[in-house]
């Protein structure tokens, strides 16, 4: 029999060419996506409100009929037009306005009986409804699907109206739902309680009541997240079976390079020390991923690992996204290993980046190539092709939000199977990172190291730029270093923006004068970007203007002032990064954001920042204000086949989708048995890239 996604919507009575380009803008080739063009919202047309009872400021449902309607210009804004529709039912009239649509007019024929839905509100001494979405009712067809129920409304393709829609949906349900099985095997079914796939489509349409319809949304949303984990659950479980490297037990070096440390290790920094150590010494891959908010010391966690691998005669591979962070992580990470040594010699660490000269590269690739660089610290130079190594064993990834799904795999290619730590200072609530990261095992490090003072964030605007000069002036002067963040680096036509190079000159020559004031943005080369980051690390320039390249990793800990203008311009997430740079040492530290925002998202970003201080907490806020299709998006493939399904409000459905993915995989790792054939099908149709990791047993 054939299938319903091979089916063209074509096919269907009144979709022609032009209509079946409009629905492919929507993404509907086939019947089967007809039926999965879920509905976004829904109307109860079981009963209508009476005009003369309608409430002021709230969505309302009424039928009426229009008796009288007209057009005029408004007077206060040339060239806006106003539509107005008086329309009655047996208890009273009301006014009906919408602005700016002058083609409405002709569906407001007196005597015309409309379904209209739209927020009521006072307009002068009279109630009037506002800009309305309507349908015109007819007397003498069936309007079956349209009153009398629970309507769908739908986002509309171009050139299609509602009534069609829920006539082509209703038209598709009625013929070929008959012939659609379920793909859910039915213990998993019973076991969750969830409604059967005809069932539910009809449900999710036109729904037989309010209970139904969530029925219906439920087991849906089961479904997405279902087929969304079993790609993850499988991969996961393969990784667990390929042999990988057992580093050794003894890890004497490793305890050794912990003593040398000029400080002790957090509990939480020996917890997950301890969670990677049993991952490596195990004869499989590790593929883990290491979660802990900017400053929680992930760095010296990776260094452990890295010594692990070392101790047993393998070499280290540790990728960052810039190139100053490499440079950091370079410093920092020789100078900490340079008081241990290994086999009667130091341990050699190179660094590895686009901009080092050829020379020194050649070296560096020799030395990788023939075993004689244990670690290399670098960008994504790293992945390109004449770098060879004689024996990787162990590959960190850190802020792996900056590296694309493909690069991440890239690296571990170098060798054979290695172990694989990965680092985020976005982190997220743990069962979500369970279930999204599915394939990986997770670490969390959920303290910062003592002593730190916690960072006073405060909104101000452009008004109280006076104080701020004033307040950046008295800290320099204590000795403090401070940064102030653009959003852009040059004046731009086209955004009135303050930018970096502007202010820079400004406060060099005039506000900040007698303090050394420098710039550092990424259009500069990467020599002078280093050169600039080591003045100020050492204390020569006292304010550094900066773009975003500071966002990841750096860390002075004599820096405890961060200022970012235009606030607004920046991501969540962004604005945490940043201001994770200060905080780093003893001093009490301050974060000020300015920004005259005005609209509700970026006010919400804005005061989460002045809210809260902890990456997990500030992740939370972003994901609600966000929502996880865009939180995601690009970076966790799959999510985007999330249609309906929400991780974030729904997580007690998605872990139980995750439970059932494991206990099917483990008795039918290949689907293969007769009641999961079904399952497979849908499976390698949602995710066509599937089939290799499927088939290859
Ligand atoms: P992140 O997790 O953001 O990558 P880093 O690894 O850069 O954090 O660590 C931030 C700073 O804290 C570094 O200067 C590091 O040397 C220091 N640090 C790390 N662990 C500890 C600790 N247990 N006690 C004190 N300082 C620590
Ligand atoms: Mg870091």
């Amino acid at each position: 029999m054939e299938k319903l996604s091979g089916i063209p919507i074509r096919y269907i009575k009144g979709i022609g060419p032009k209509r079946a380009k409009a629905f492919a803008g929507c993404g509907i080739q086939s019947v089967e996506d007809l039926l999965y063009y879920f509905p976004r919202r829904y109307e109860d047309r079981t009963k209508f409100i009476s005009i003369s009872a309608v409430h002021e400021g709230e969505n309302q449902i009424i039928k009426a009929s229009v008796l009288v309607s007209g057009e005029r210009r408004s007077f206060r804004r040339k060239g806006f037009s106003i539509t107005e529709a008086i329309v009655e039912d047996a208890t009273g009239r009301l006014s009906c306005v919408w602005f700016n649509q002058p083609y409405i007019k002709e569906y407001l024929k007196p005597g015309t009986t409309l379904i209209l839905y739209g927020k009521v509100e006072r307009y002068g001494d009279k109630l009037q409804m506002g800009n309305p979405e309507f349908e015109i009712v007819a007397e003498d067809i069936d309007e079956s699907l349209n009153i009398g129920r629970i309507v769908p409304i739908y986002a509309l393709p171009a050139g299609v109206g509602q009534r069609s829609l829920r006539k082509f949906i209703k038209y598709v349900i009625d013929k070929y739902l008959p012939r659609m099985n379920d793909f859910l095997p039915y213990d998993i079914r019973s076991r969750n309680n969830l409604l059967n796939l005809a069932k539910s489509i009809i449900n999710i349409h036109f729904p037989e009541s309010p209970d139904m319809q969530k029925l219906a949304y439920t087991r849906l949303a089961f479904e997405e997240f279902f087929l969304f984990q079993l790609p993850l659950v499988l991969r996961k479980l393969e990784k667990k079976e390929k042999a990988g490297i057992a580093h050794t037990v003894e890890v004497k070096l490793a305890e050794d390079f912990i003593k040398s440390l000029a400080f002790n290790l957090t509990e939480s920094q020996k917890k997950v020390i301890r969670e990677i150590k049993s991952d490596m010494t195990r004869p499989q891959a590790m593929q883990r991923l290491l979660q802990g908010d900017v400053g929680s010391g992930k760095t010296v966690v990776a260094t452990v690992a890295g010594v692990i691998a070392i101790q047993g005669g393998y070499q280290v591979a540790f990728m960052v996204p810039t190139e100053i962070l490499a440079k950091q992580h370079y410093e920092k990470v020789s100078y900490q290993l340079s008081a241990i040594s290994y086999q009667r010699r130091s341990i050699r660490v190179g660094l590895l980046t686009g901009s080092i000269d050829k020379k020194e590269k050649e070296i560096i690739l020799k030395g990788i190539r023939q075993g004689k660089v244990d670690l290399v610290i670098g960008t994504h130079a790293l992945l390109e092709e004449d770098v060879r190594f004689k024996n990787l064993g162990l590959v960190v990834i850190d802020e792996q939000h900056k590296f694309g799904v493909g690069q991440r795999a890239l690296l571990p290619k170098k060798g054979l199977n290695p172990d694989v730590l990965i680092m985020t200072a976005t982190p997220i609530p743990r069962t979500l990172a369970i279930t999204l990261y599915g394939d990986l095992d997770i670490s969390v490090i959920n303290e910062l190291p003592p002593g730190r003072k916690p960072i006073r964030t405060q909104w101000i605007d452009n008004d109280k730029r006076d104080w701020l000069y004033g307040f950046i002036k008295e800290n320099v002067l204590i000795g403090r270093q401070v940064y102030i963040v653009y959003p852009l680096i040059e004046e731009s036509y086209a955004l009135d923006l303050l930018s970096a190079k502007k202010m820079h000159l400004e406060f060099k020559n005039n506000v900040f004068k007698e303090f050394n004031v420098g710039l550092i943005h990424g259009r500069l080369k990467q020599k002078e970007q280093d050169r600039i980051m080591s003045e100020f690390r050492n204390g020569k320039l006292q304010i550094l203007i900066a773009t975003t390249v500071l966002e990841v990793g750096i860390d002075v800990a004599n820096a405890s002032i961060m200022v970012i203008e235009h606030a607004e311009r920046f991501g969540l997430s962004q604005l945490h990064q940043l201001r994770g740079r200060i905080g780093r040492g003893n001093y009490e530290s301050s974060c000020i954001l300015i920004s005259d925002a005005d609209s509700p998202e970026a006010k919400s970003r804005i005061d989460a920042m002045v809210n809260y201080n902890d990456g997990f907490r500030i992740a939370e806020e972003d994901l609600k204000i966000r929502g996880p299709g865009e939180y995601f998006g690009s970076r966790q493939h799959g999510l985007t086949g999330l249609k309906i399904a929400n991780p974030l409000t729904q997580m007690q459905l998605l872990k139980r989708a995750r439970e059932e993915a494991v206990r099917i995989l483990n008795y039918d790792r290949r689907l293969e048995t007769r009641q999961n054939i079904l399952l497979k099908e849908k499976l390698l149709q949602r995710f066509p890239e599937y089939e290799k990791l499927m088939l290859v047993g």
